[in-house]
């Protein structure tokens, strides 16, 4: 844990930075992998699976009876939680639901959006250090919404080769199309070009570790989209004196816990409550179950002293977290001031927790400060938006001549032509010719 008091602005580029990555390795990995994957298909697939997960599978789609047999083994007690969660998270995503954008934009010419649903769409659910069924409620809920035909999951088996019970429980309730038991960058490759039982999806949602993020970048190379790099978690807690500095301390670990690659932040303008986090986390420490990978984390993590909120905010902004907690008195001075974050949380009562399971909001969201600019994983992020313009005569005289002119001016004769052609017919028959 790292204490830095009033760091002058020449470091916080160094401040800023997360837990230092090997992209080139990972890169010179992931190359391998497609290479191989677009040429053996399955057969590389699963290779990589013993590899890196140590189990041999013979087969990587989930069977019917593995999903019937998850559904007897999820506990009443954890399906109504994940029912509450999924009631929520729909009624979140159903009202980010726009309405159609038509207008006139002068007479005889109408324009117009739609949104349609991306058509084939892979769902990546984390599952090396902690089987993430919350994820699949983030991605599953807003595809099935959005009306995706084919939605395909892809999530690490365990050594015995299967998927968690929970994962397999909440994408059935939720419209998952396949489940694939496969994780890491051969999960990705296999949804970008596809093989012979993964099927090839246009876009690729979902978090993951370093070699998960790296490859869904390389996918792009394919023509597959992305949502956004959804790299190790992050946290930032801004407190002042009003926090609780137990409610704090609890949050910086709950994110900790997620990987050793995971960077927690406390920025404060109350050095008395800095060390109360302090002592408070190491206290708490020792009754958390992951204790070995939270210690780990924390030593990617920085606990900053700042004497004024509005430095507090720039810092904040340059850092640009995944999660932002504020604990403050002057809360507005935040919520109106940022503009850098994936997810924000305003109060003492709002743990990010809530957000990571079953308030509404997703989980599904940029780090390593691509919150600068990319959004969270949202209804939209499933939807393509398409223009349409209708013109009539009429409309075509009143704006015929402006493109006539702007096609000219940039040398493009043949775009003017296709508009005066039109023009000349309708006026040849008003002529009567
Ligand atoms: P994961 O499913 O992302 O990765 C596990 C896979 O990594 C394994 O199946 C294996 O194939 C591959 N792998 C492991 N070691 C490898 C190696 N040496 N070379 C190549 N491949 C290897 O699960 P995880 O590891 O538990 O990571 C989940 C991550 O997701 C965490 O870092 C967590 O912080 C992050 N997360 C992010 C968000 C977000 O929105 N940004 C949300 C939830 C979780």
């Amino acid at each position: 844990m790292k204490i830095i008091e009033n760091p002058s602005q020449n470091i916080w580029s160094e401040l800023i930075k997360r837990p230092l990555q090997n992209y080139e390795t990972i890169e010179t990995t992931v190359k391998l992998i497609f290479k191989e994957i677009a040429t053996k298909g399955d057969a590389a697939v699963l290779k990589y699976t013993n590899l890196f997960d140590g189990v041999k599978l013979t087969d990587l789609k989930a069977t019917k009876e593995e999903i019937s047999e998850a559904d007897q083994l999820v506990s009443a007690e954890l399906k109504a939680a994940i029912q509450l969660a999924k009631r929520n998270i729909e009624s979140f995503h159903i009202a980010q639901k726009t309405d159609p954008v038509a207008i006139e934009t002068m007479p005889g010419v109408r324009c117009w959006l739609e949104k349609k649903p991306i058509q084939k769409v892979g769902l990546y659910v984390p599952g090396g250090s902690a089987p993430l069924f919350s994820t699949v409620l983030m991605l599953a809920i807003p595809a099935q919404l959005a009306g995706c035909k084919e939605i395909v999951l892809c999530t690490p088996p365990d050594k015995t080769g299967k998927i968690n019970p929970a994962i397999l429980y909440a994408a059935q309730i939720c419209g998952v199309t396949t489940i694939i038991k496969s994780g890491g960058i051969q999960a990705i490759a296999a949804m970008a070009l596809g093989t012979e039982t993964i099927p090839k999806v246009y876009k690729i949602f979902g978090p993951g570790n370093q070699f998960v993020t790296c490859a869904k970048q390389f996918a792009t190379q394919f023509g597959t989209a992305i949502d956004m790099p959804a790299g190790p978690s992050e946290l930032l807690v801004f407190a002042d004196k009003t926090a609780n500095a137990s409610f704090v301390a609890a949050d910086l670990l709950s994110q900790a816990e997620h990987g050793k690659d995971s960077q927690v932040v406390l920025v404060t303008t109350d050095q008395l409550f800095l060390n109360k986090a302090v002592s408070e986390i190491t206290k708490q420490l020792e009754n958390l179950s992951r204790k070995a990978i939270i210690k780990e984390a924390l030593q990617n993590a920085r606990f900053i002293y700042l004497e004024k909120e509005t430095d507090a905010l720039d810092f904040i902004n340059e850092y640009a977290p995944e999660h932002f907690i504020i604990c403050a008195r002057n809360a507005a001075l935040f919520t109106e001031g940022i503009q850098n974050a994936g997810s924000v949380f305003v109060g003492n009562y709002t743990p990010e927790s809530a957000g990571d399971y079953a308030s509404g909001t997703n989980h599904t969201l940029p780090t390593n400060g691509f919150s600068k600019s990319y959004s969270g994983v949202n209804l939209d992020s499933f939807l393509k938006t398409i223009s349409f313009q209708q013109i009539t005569a009429a409309g075509i005289q009143n704006i015929g001549e402006s493109i006539a002119v702007m096609a000219e001016a940039e040398g493009l004769d043949a775009h003017k032509n296709a508009v005066s052609i039109r023009i000349k017919t309708i006026q040849n028959e008003a002529n009567g010719d």
